[in-house]
């Protein structure tokens, strides 16, 4: 969007205040310095509370337009953002090519707004061309204080595909926010703004943050072939699906400066994983891109989630058992968030499983959904197994007494189900 209006001729900044440690008094500050036309601020669900009253407050010290920029387009809560927040509108769409006719008020596609108090969504209009897309604005952000835990320091992050086809939307929010169809940028695109990373930030690591980077296989090799050719010497880290994977691929990936992958695994438990997870995917498939992540140097981070609604604890001790047994470098369980929107949250409400609408909780770590089998206890304590597990498994035989302990406490937590039922 910053690149939009630069290039239209207008001026603009970019305020990062969480890497550029500011409070809001430093933000209030460099507002009434700038005094700027418009004041384009993100709101998140579970910041939701905070993001809003810092709007409100930015409301009373400038003149500006205050527009509340949001990924959710669920209408309850756009209604209570514009309420809490009195911002003048919401973005809840793909503005980035129109943005200057938003704020000019020519153009509402994609927008939200009270109207006499009641709620108006004008329709969202996605950009179909990813190509049309300007280079990012990385010259008016901190590019050396960004990094990613699992890259290191001085790493920024790219975009090269929007959407997500995949049933998994069932209780995924990305199908929600950036639609089921799959988008995606040329490779000499993608490749034109690697070529702007490198050469004029000097930066060598980047975090494709698509939802399945590696849809388009072919795509990916085309990417991978680029980046050779033109000798960029790039470590980089995606998110994908290991059906979206194969030996030949990885073996490109890896040739290309890949260094490892985020995969959705969810669960250890096969019926719930075709039917409910990750439908397209299968255990054995998952073993062997591991072996051949292994054998090429590639690292993975499993993405696990508790707590689905066929979820019970025998499910939960499968995936405890498959992360002992596979050991990926690393792991990230959240418990199941339905989020506002998706299936999951009407399914969920219905049947009563969701303890509060205090959406600063719905974050994927903090239990706000129970299910028919299982507790919030029974989660959280869930969660911490596994990731006991994980750490245990991965210390080796020094480890081997306490793994078996940690065995026999969850069998036992799982028969003291069978003796409640
Ligand atoms: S979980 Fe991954 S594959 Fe499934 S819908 Fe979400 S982003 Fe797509």
């Amino acid at each position: 969007m910053t690149a939009t209006l630069l290039n239209k001729g207008h001026e603009a900044k970019i305020i990062d205040s969480d890497v550029e440690d500011y409070k809001n008094d430093d933000i209030y500050r460099i507002i009434k310095e700038y005094k700027p036309e418009a004041i384009i601020a993100t709101v998140s669900l579970p910041t939701i509370y905070n993001d809003c009253s810092f709007l409100q407050e930015i409301c009373h010290y400038s003149s500006a337009n205050v527009i509340a920029k949001t990924s959710i387009s669920y209408p309850p809560i756009l209604k209570e953002i514009l309420k809490k927040s009195s911002a003048d509108f919401c973005i809840y769409g793909e503005c980035d090519l129109n943005i200057d006719k938003i704020i000019g008020g020519e153009e509402r596609k994609g927008t939200a707004f009270l109207s006499n108090g009641k709620l108006e969504i004008v329709e969202n209009s996605i950009v179909a061309d990813l190509d049309k897309l300007p280079l990012p604005a990385r010259n008016l952000i901190p590019n050396e204080k960004y990094h990613y835990i699992l890259l290191g320091d001085k790493t920024t992050t790219m975009q090269t595909s929007r959407g997500c086809p995949y049933p998994c939307s069932y209780y995924c929010a990305y199908p929600l926010v950036q639609g089921k169809k799959w988008r995606s940028r040329s490779p000499e695109h993608v490749l034109r703004e690697i070529e702007d990373i490198v050469n004029n930030y000097q930066i060598k690591k980047i975090l494709f943050r698509d939802a399945t980077f590696t849809l388009n296989k072919k795509r990916t090799h085309k990417i991978c072939d680029l980046i050779i050719q033109k000798n960029l010497k790039i470590e980089w880290w995606c998110e994908t699906r290991v059906d979206c994977l194969d030996s030949k691929l990885m073996q490109k990936m890896r040739q290309a400066g890949c260094q490892g992958m985020n995969i959705g695994v969810e669960t250890g438990d096969p019926e719930i994983l075709e039917t409910q997870a990750k439908i397209g995917m299968t255990l054995e498939k998952l073993n062997v891109i591991r072996n051949i992540a292994q054998k090429l140097g590639l690292r993975l981070h499993f993405l696990l989630m508790v707590g689905l609604p066929k979820e019970t604890k025998k499910t939960l001790y499968e995936t405890y058992k498959l992360i002992c047994a596979l050991k990926p470098e690393s792991i990230g369980i959240t418990i199941v968030t339905p989020y506002p929107g998706t299936q999951l949250y009407t399914e969920a409400k219905e049947k009563g499983w969701i303890k509060t609408e205090d959406w600063s909780m719905f974050d994927g770590h903090s239990p706000i959904m129970r299910t028919d089998n299982l507790s919030f206890q029974d989660l959280v304590k869930a969660q911490r197994m596994i990731y006991r597990g994980f750490s245990l498994s991965c210390r080796g035989p020094i480890s081997w007494i306490r793994l078996r302990l940690l065995d026999y406490c969850f069998k036992r937590w799982i028969s003291q189900e069978r003796n409640t039922s």
